[in-house]
């Protein structure tokens, strides 16, 4: 269920993974594009991962998915 166009968050200065869901920009789909700006990032592996573990693979009761 990857949707194209994936925006992610640019590695930081001395880093080598993005910040979003911590993987190497190479191993990430060539179609997916990176951003310093967080409006423009739609990755969301990473706030997903922040949540409890036990969460359902649905609905969010915070309203993270914004
Ligand atoms: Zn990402």
């Amino acid at each position: 269920m990857n949707a194209p166009g994936v925006v992610h968050e640019l590695p930081p200065v001395g880093g080598t993974c993005t910040r979003c869901c911590l993987a190497l920009p190479a191993e990430l789909p060539a179609a997916d594009l990176y951003s310093r700006d967080p409006d423009q990032i739609t990755c969301t592996v990473r706030a997903a991962a922040e949540l409890p573990a036990d969460q359902d693979d649905g609905e969010s009761p915070f309203g993270w998915r914004g």
